[in-house]
């Protein structure tokens, strides 16, 4: 029996999505290509930015970002590593109370203001319910993060290899299984550099592919945690998945569902 954990939702091998922060007025430009394109994004968020001259407004939140992601990036953007914890904690459980209230489900995500972090901020972040925080380290990798809160993305939209590093990303790779594509950045960069093009040309291009799941970040990151919570018999031949997350594996080289809460055996006597 060869179990392999290889493949995302529905088969698919690879999983592409976007990481938007701060919430400027772009976005509702940006939302339209995504979803001209079927492309699943998420948008990090400042509370106290909502309703300021140039940013999206409270009430509009729920509508605007349906079907993607909302997720935090602290209240006033601050610098998570130069203030005291108990303000970091403040940041986030009040930009999670506020966007909670805008959006309506758990916010669960995050990304880093300034990129800014180190081990004793995550603790606080951890314990305020943040399950994942996305940095602004671009690896130009795919590997899944050994830890959420240390995501890496792949790049930035102004990458000039954009297009080569998705055509990398959907090649198989035995290397990196459970391939993430993870380009991030700011919707009004696109305003300032007038290059509203390279988001269009890159979803045009990366539009349609069966073997690609479209996803959020946290879906993702929820995706990922059910595969490393799957308990598998010592034979390999018996799978448990106590999640609440449907997991596809290839088993013996055929694609196979293991549905959320159950236990599958591939031994052929049971
Ligand atoms: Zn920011």
């Amino acid at each position: 029996m060869r179990i392999i954990f290889d493949r995302f939702k529905n088969g698919c091998k690879c999983a592409l999505t976007f990481s938007y922060d701060d919430g400027n007025v772009a976005d509702r430009r940006l939302v339209e290509i995504f979803n001209k394109y079927g492309m699943k994004a998420t948008f990090h968020l400042n509370s106290a930015r909502l309703g300021r001259d140039g940013s999206i407004k409270a009430e509009e939140v729920k509508k605007l970002y349906a079907g993607h992601e909302v997720s935090c990036h602290m209240v006033n953007h601050p610098h998570p590593t130069r203030i005291p914890f108990a303000s970091v904690a403040a940041e986030i459980m009040n930009d999670r109370r506020a966007l909670e209230s805008a959006c309506g489900y758990v916010v669960r995500g995050m990304s880093y203001p300034y990129g800014s972090h180190n081990e004793d901020v995550i603790t606080v972040l951890r314990a305020c319910g943040m399950e994942y925080s996305r940095t602004t380290r671009a690896t130009e990798w795919f590997a899944p993060p050994d830890d959420f809160m240390y995501w890496h993305p792949t790049c930035h939209h102004r990458n000039p290899k954009l297009h080569e590093l998705f055509d990398k990303f959907v090649t198989p790779n035995h290397h990196a299984p459970l391939q993430i594509m993870n380009v991030w950045g700011h919707s009004y960069e696109f305003d300032q550099s007038d290059n509203w093009h390279i988001i269009e040309d890159f979803c045009k291009y990366a539009t349609g592919h069966d073997n690609v799941w479209y996803a959020t970040n946290i879906e993702i990151c929820d995706y990922i945690n059910a595969v490393r919570r799957l308990a598998v018999s010592v034979d390999g031949d018996v799978v448990h998945n106590p999640s609440g997350v449907d997991v596809w594996a290839t088993v013996n080289d055929e694609c196979v569902k293991i549905p959320a809460g159950s236990t599958v055996s591939f031994r052929k006597d049971i």
